[in-house]
């Protein structure tokens, strides 16, 4: 069985046969592959031959997605216990002995469940911090071998993508182009709130990334308040360069983006900082941000948000 290799070979050399690329992974890059790689799932086993092996030794379609299913179930716990402890073992799992009951799952079933865990496992995985201190954390699984988070990150995403492959299914490189390009407009959309004269230049980043029509609701105080586009930007634009707030940024702390076709939807923990009147000042939420593909690229088209009370 193919699962008995051991696969962090690819980690040095890349894989042959897939084409991964060697190397490791941030939490953040590998949530978005994890992610990507799910409708490909989903098609293969709607497949009529989901659950019929190619040919006696190869596993079928069904236990390939049991297989990785319970690679992503065992990811969140195994992540958490090296972000919490120095270079841990991770509890044993009969990687064998699971795969005894793969064949006999239904297709439907096991395309629900993957779905979930891998879901889980991206989530994990967006929650973990990306700075170096964290992607160099080490854990030592059953059979000796010590892997990084950023090598944890890789081997996931690579049993993620191979195995998809080895079901017949293919990688879609453009849903992670999509998360990319979404990253970045998101990334934009945050930097733009920071005081200082850079004021005009960043109310037009956020006209940029806005879709003109948007619609921005803030729900932080007793009923929601809701903007246009100008109604949103011009006032904070005018606050940021008027230096009433010293130093202010936001910036997102950790969040998720959720996409099909040409829709998606980010939802993210914010925090942001300044100083007013000589005393520092923070301040933390959420923000819910809708996104569509245009012409010229996704676009927010909506926005809400909801502060921590201070
Ligand atoms: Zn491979």
């Amino acid at each position: 069985m193919p699962e008995t290799r051991n696969w962090t070979f690819v980690l040095d050399t890349g894989c042959p046969e897939c084409g991964f690329a060697p190397g490791g992974l941030t939490p953040a890059e590998a949530a978005t592959r994890v992610r990507s790689a799910l409708p490909g799932w989903a098609a293969v086993l709607l497949g009529a031959t989901a659950a019929v092996r190619p040919a006696p030794e190869v596993w079928s379609p069904v236990e390939y997605a049991a297989h990785v299913r319970d690679l992503c179930r065992l990811l969140p716990a195994r992540l958490a216990t090296m972000l919490s402890f120095d270079d841990p073992a991770f509890a044993n799992w009969d990687q064998d002995a699971a795969a005894a009951a793969y064949g006999s799952l239904p297709p439907a079933e096991i395309s629900a469940d993957l779905a979930a865990w891998a879901a889980a496992a991206a989530a994990a995985l967006e929650a973990a911090p990306s700075t170096d201190s964290v992607l160099g954390r080490t854990g030592r699984r059953g059979d000796g071998t010590r892997l990084t988070v950023a090598e944890l990150c890789a081997t996931l995403v690579h049993e993620v993508e191979h195995h998809l492959r080895d079901a017949g299914g293919t990688v879609s490189s453009s849903a992670a182009d999509d998360h990319a390009e979404i990253r970045t407009v998101v990334a934009r959309f945050f930097a733009a709130f920071v005081s200082g004269p850079d004021a005009a230049e960043h109310a037009a980043d956020l006209h940029a990334v806005l879709l003109p029509e948007a619609v921005v609701v803030s729900a932080a105080g007793d009923t929601p308040v809701t903007y246009d586009v100008d109604g949103f930007v011009a006032p904070r634009a005018s606050v940021l360069a008027s230096g009433a707030l010293e130093g202010f940024r936001e910036w997102e702390v950790a969040g998720r983006t959720d996409l099909h076709g040409d829709i998606a939807q980010h939802w993210c923990a914010y925090a942001k900082s300044w100083t007013e009147s000589g005393s520092p000042a923070q301040g933390a939420g959420m923000k819910s941000l809708q996104l569509v593909r245009t012409a010229a690229g996704w676009r927010i088209s909506a926005v809400a948000w909801d502060d921590e009370p201070r």
